[in-house]
């Protein structure tokens, strides 16, 4: 069986109208199934990696991402952000109380920051965004 590639374009048109009209969807998983079953009906057979489909989804103005964590090591470097590659921004807070500086990671792409202790993304929802 033979899988037809969907370009960005046609996942986000697929993406937008999936999540307006379920509003919202809990997971990326179940996105993921309500796109490609949205693609099928083209009569062809499409396959969207869960990844690129968040991808496209943090790019999207019409949809709002909220990313459930887990807590992860705070030894273990981040490079780039887990959500969707962008580059993380360092941030410094001065504590009103003086002295400790506390460090923050924030994506400059999409919304995800994490502090000393990592944010792991461990679920996704995705919310229809009204322009
Ligand atoms: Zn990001």
């Amino acid at each position: 069986m033979s899988y037809h590639i969907a370009s960005d374009e046609q996942i986000e048109k697929t993406l937008i109208k999936v999540l307006k009209k379920f509003r919202i969807v809990e997971s990326q998983i179940k996105l993921k199934k309500l796109v490609e079953k949205e693609l099928r009906k083209k009569k062809k057979k499409y396959s969207v990696s869960g990844g690129r489909l968040r991808k496209i989804a943090v790019n999207s103005s019409y949809v709002k991402l909220e990313i459930h964590t887990r807590e992860g090591d705070p030894k273990k470097p981040m490079a780039k952000c887990p959500v969707c590659g962008g580059n993380l921004k360092k941030l410094r807070n001065l504590t009103i109380w003086g002295g400790e500086v506390t460090i923050e990671l924030r994506c400059s792409k999409c919304n995800y920051w994490t502090g000393k202790k990592k944010r792991i993304p461990t679920r996704y929802v995705f919310h229809y965004k009204k322009k």
